[in-house]
């Protein structure tokens, strides 16, 4: 099986939109269009054609290119069932336990409620990679607008036993402030400082610092270190704040 290409695309001020092209279907994914035309003409440059798109929730940044895409190019819109109504550009309703697939490449499907009720995240396993949309950041977590701390920090729990190697691919650049909000929270973690100066570095040179890592996740990222679902919710009511 070949490697997916995975093409990160930065649109609106801080969200990233993913394009995944398997070369050996010819399958093109796209994973939370915010808009459409970047996207579009990141797949034209490539000479890919879209043929899917997946919603992991309903927010207009993670869903507003839905229908021009669909309208261009005729693809597939899956996205979470919980969540039908509120993406009426959806064709395939999908929920925890349900698999998805690109070509041969095989995603599983995670329940991830919290930053919104009906959140899911596509797991390709053998790929090694996960599509969190806004559950996980890099050294952050996504605000709680429809669920519960309990929730998200079964979600972390989730997601930190997942192979260090495996690579995080959320939708915003948010890591230069979740890294600064973390050492407040996390202020002897020799890792988080040292991530912190490399995020910085890489933010003054205008680099992406995602796709993270479980592994540097697990080391450096407050929400997925915190030991229950109270201390989850101690420190993002903290950053709410911030
Ligand atoms: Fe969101
Ligand atoms: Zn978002």
């Amino acid at each position: 099986m070949t490697a997916l290409e995975i093409v990160r695309i930065p649109v609106l001020s801080d969200n990233y939109v993913w394009l995944v092209h398997d070369s050996a279907s010819g399958g093109t994914m796209v994973v939370d269009p915010a808009v459409a035309d970047p996207v579009l003409e990141a797949a034209a440059e490539r000479g890919w054609t879209i043929t899917d798109i997946w919603n992991t929730h309903w927010h207009p940044d993670h869903t507003g290119g839905n229908a021009a895409m669909k309208e261009a190019t005729g693809c597939t819109i899956t996205g979470p069932a919980a969540e039908y109504a509120r993406i009426p550009t959806l064709d395939v309703q999908v929920q925890g336990g349900d698999t998805v697939r690109l070509g041969n490449h095989i995603a599983s499907v995670w329940d991830v409620p919290a930053h919104t009720a009906g959140h899911i995240a596509y797991h390709f396993a053998d790929d090694g990679a996960i599509f969190v949309g806004d559950t996980m950041f890099a050294m952050g977590c996504g605000r709680l607008f429809e669920g519960t701390a309990d929730q998200m920090f079964a979600n972390m729990q989730k997601l930190g036993s997942l192979d260090d190697a495996t690579r995080v691919y959320c939708a915003h650049e948010y890591t230069l402030s979740n890294a600064r909000f973390a050492v407040t929270v996390d202020p002897d973690n020799e890792a988080l400082a040292a991530r912190l100066a490399a995020v910085e570095a890489a933010r003054a040179a205008g680099e992406a610092t995602v796709p993270t890592t479980i592994g540097a996740e697990r080391a450096t990222n407050p929400f997925l270190r915190a030991t229950s679902a109270t201390e989850l919710g101690r420190i993002r009511a903290l950053k709410d704040a911030a």
